[in-house]
């Protein structure tokens, strides 16, 4: 039997064989429909079919930006009409794009209650636009859709930031005269404690853990996937790219992400 050149050689990835990809798949199905608790965790990966880049990939358009880190930010105007430059183009990409199939495969699994928890690493609030629960979902990477007063803690929508800097105003700042940030976590920033204990104990309790479109390279919410392995839960990686965890996963499957949750999807509601 001719199999497809992805397919051909057989080989052992930690406990995980992989065939060919489509029965990777059905095992996978098979585990998600049995699991009574399902933890997704998602990256950059999930949003590349919704045209919005890796956004410092070798080459790519920010590639000249280097990341602002906190203390920096806090520190100098100039660190921070940077880190502006870099957020005020980025968000002119992401206020433009659609959820895509993967987005709504998610949101459709977790209406349909075979999603516990989603935690996501992406800022773009692609997850949120498209309708996931937003009591299951946790922006562990914060977010770009709203900007944070780094004195006084005010929170608002993006939008009349970011159309100030559009203005001409380089590094917008809040009434209180504190500098105003995008609510992401910046390097050299804590994450929310509260949001991280959340992420760590729904991956510790769960039967099934599906990292998808993420490289698992960012720490510490990476760990979800050898914590929910060594609980004794299931685990599988979705996406194209090598990870550090390949050798723990149960299911490996590298197909484009926007073809495989959908047609996960599509298969458990027909064995429901
Ligand atoms: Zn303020």
């Amino acid at each position: 039997m001719w199999a497809h050149p992805m397919s051909i050689s057989l080989r052992i990835v930690g406990r995980a064989i992989c065939y060919a990809p489509g029965m990777h798949i059905a095992g996978l199905v098979e585990r998600w429909q049995a699991a009574e608790r399902v933890v997704v965790l998602t990256g950059a990966g999930l949003s590349t079919a919704s045209g919005i880049p890796d956004f410092r990939s070798p080459g790519g358009r920010w590639e000249r930006y280097q990341p602002v880190p906190l203390p920096d930010f806090l520190a100098s105007r100039a660190a921070r009409e940077e880190y502006w430059r870099y957020k005020g183009e980025t968000w002119q990409v992401i206020r433009d794009a659609q959820p895509n199939a993967a987005h709504v495969a998610l949101a459709e699994l977790a209406h349909e209650d075979r999603i516990e928890l989603l935690v996501t690493q992406n800022v773009d609030g692609l997850h949120a636009r498209c309708g996931f629960p937003a009591e299951r979902l946790v922006n562990i990477h914060g977010t770009d859709s709203e900007v944070m007063c780094m004195s006084c803690g005010a929170r608002e929508a993006r939008e009349p930031t970011q159309s100030r800097w559009e203005s001409g105003e380089a590094a917008p700042d809040c009434r209180c005269g504190g500098p105003l940030k995008p609510a992401t976590i910046s390097f050299g920033q804590g994450l929310v404690a509260a949001d991280l204990e959340r992420a760590m104990q729904a991956a510790s309790g769960c039967d099934l853990l599906v990292a998808a479109g993420t490289s698992l390279v960012v720490g510490p919410i990476n760990e979800m996937l050898p914590l929910a392995a060594r609980a004794g839960a299931e685990t599988a990686i979705l996406t194209a790219s090598e990870t550090p965890f390949d050798a723990l996963a149960d299911f490996r499957v590298r197909e484009p992400i926007e073809e495989v949750l959908p047609r996960i999807r599509g298969e458990l509601l027909q064995r429901s």
